[in-house]
């Protein structure tokens, strides 16, 4: 088994769920009372959120490019970045390492075209749902992607900072979130990508008639495979 490098804190309420699915993939996968190998280091969020909505995206990929560099000399041998809004500089964390990036995007893009998907509606974080960093990976994937309106994208985006992220899981934010899901459908989607960490917590599959992909879940299952091998 591969040891693997977790970059978490953003936050950490999703950073539990990555420690928890992963290591309860690997015992599937291997049974008895196998565990995951892997090294974690959680970073201070208030720190990157301040730095996020100043626009301060350089500061952003130095302090994770050397939590990344950490995370490599600590033993790890793949990183895995447990966000999708700090994937925007994942092109700077990997320059930062010698150890390959698990690229969030390229993980759910796998799985929407094994279930033959070819487009589908994304939720997150406005950096996510609004800049060409995620959106263009996925339509490099040759996937079409449809986002929430204006207003739609304000609403995902505060519930996630101002709720989500400090652990606060409201009934009128989940049917908000389900109204969207099912306006995006409406307009085509085959699916939904939650596209933030913290979604899974306020919305699950049981929730709706439209297929949700849950990226938390998708990266730490493809993080298992790899880590075991299996790819
Ligand atoms: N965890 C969230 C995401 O997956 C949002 C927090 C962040 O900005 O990193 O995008």
């Amino acid at each position: 088994m591969k040891t693997m490098g977790l970059i978490g804190g953003m936050s950490w309420e999703s950073t539990q769920t990555y420690y928890r699915l992963i290591n309860q993939k690997v015992r599937d996968e291997l049974g008895g009372l196998h565990s995951a190998k892997l090294v974690l280091h959680s970073v201070d969020f208030a720190e990157i959120e301040a730095l996020q909505h100043r626009g301060d995206w350089q500061a952003t990929a130095d302090i994770l490019g050397s939590v990344a560099r950490s995370v490599e000399s600590a033993g790890a041998e793949f990183l895995v970045l447990c966000t999708n809004t700090m994937h925007k500089v994942a092109p700077q964390i990997e320059r930062a390492v010698s150890i390959p990036l698990l690229h969030i995007a390229d993980a759910t893009a796998r799985v929407l075209k094994q279930d033959g998907i070819t487009c589908v509606g994304l939720l997150g974080t406005k950096f996510t749902m609004e800049q060409t960093f995620y959106l263009g990976r996925l339509q490099d994937h040759g996937i079409r992607v449809v986002v929430p309106d204006e207003l739609q994208r304000e609403r995902i985006h505060s519930v996630i900072y101002h709720e989500l992220c400090r652990g606060l899981v409201r009934p009128d934010s989940k049917a908000r979130y389900l109204d969207v899901v099912a306006s995006l459908a409406e307009r085509g989607a085959q699916g939904v990508i939650l596209g933030c960490t913290e979604i899974g917590l306020l919305i699950q599959g049981a929730d709706t008639e439209v297929k949700l992909y849950d990226t938390t879940e998708i990266h730490a299952g493809q993080a298992v495979r790899f880590a075991l091998g299996r790819d």
